[in-house]
């Protein structure tokens, strides 16, 4: 119960990783606002982390929509009164070679992979510096550290994302905030659906574990982040990768 009491919002929660994280931060006793764009899957998300005992409720939020969110968090603060953990999980990819990615690929993936982050982080900062404490973890990637073949966009959301991380971590350090970024490597989630099997197969093989990670992985990192257990991790990229970018 390393999370006992912490009340945490989760983008992107209905589906993979973050999925994956509000069942871990359900189990390690947190309290969750599962935040997705896709009602149906937020219902669902919500039924099953009930089910399994937890303390949940659902929000139909578009991170790139900043009414929507300041509904969420005023919720989630008349509800249970305080915001302890922020997940900006919430990611898409629209893949394309620079020589014919578009701007409405180029801007939709900025807008919720990078504006998103900005919108939600934004919206949570004046709670946290009231309560004199808080934590803001943040989805980025290898993509984000290393750069990849046909994610212009998505390569500068994730580095985008650890620029704000060593931001937010010098801003707000010693208001009692910490702010870290989690940098997957391969994970198995729907995220990855339009890929073919043969291209899954040989990115399995550049792993040294010639794995991907399951959800479950990712969350772990996302949950210790969280935790008290944490508590002198501010700033930090961590790279989890089953070894990917040696
Ligand atoms: P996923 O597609 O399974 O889940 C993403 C969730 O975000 C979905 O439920 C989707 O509905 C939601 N979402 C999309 N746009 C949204 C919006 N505008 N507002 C609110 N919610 C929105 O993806 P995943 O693989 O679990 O990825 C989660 C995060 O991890 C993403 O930021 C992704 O970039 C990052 N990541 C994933 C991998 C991987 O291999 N799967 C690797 C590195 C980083």
């Amino acid at each position: 119960m390393r999370l006992k009491g912490k009340v945490a919002i989760i983008t992107g929660a209905a589906s993979g990783i973050g999925l994956a994280t509000a069942e871990k931060f359900v189990a390690e006793g947190a309290i969750v606002a599962v935040c997705d764009i896709n009602p149906d899957a937020v219902e669902a998300a919500v039924a099953a982390l009930r089910a399994a005992g937890g303390e949940a409720a659902g929000y139909r939020v578009d991170v790139t929509d900043k009414a929507q969110i300041a509904d969420m968090v005023g919720d989630v603060k008349a509800r249970y009164g305080r915001i302890d953990v922020l997940v900006n999980n919430a990611g898409i990819v629209m893949d394309a070679q620079l020589a014919k990615m578009t701007d409405e690929q180029f801007d939709k993936v900025i807008d919720i992979n990078l504006k998103g982050v900005y919108n939600c982080a934004r919206a949570v900062v004046d709670t946290m510096i009231a309560q004199g404490s808080g934590v803001i973890l943040n989805a980025s990637s290898v993509v984000g550290v290393y750069g990849n073949f046909g994610q212009t966009n998505y390569a500068a959301s994730k580095f985008g994302v650890i620029g704000f991380v060593k931001t937010w971590a010098k801003e707000l350090g010693k208001k009692g905030i910490r702010a870290n970024a989690v940098c997957p490597g391969f994970v198995a989630t729907p995220i990855l659906r339009s890929m073919p099997e043969k291209v899954i197969q040989a990115m399995e093989e550049r792993v040294p574990m010639r794995r991907m990670a399951q959800p479950e992985e990712i969350a772990n990192v996302y949950a210790f982040l969280a935790s008290d257990e944490a508590s002198y991790i501010n700033g930090a990229a961590i790279e989890v990768t089953g070894g990917l970018t040696l």
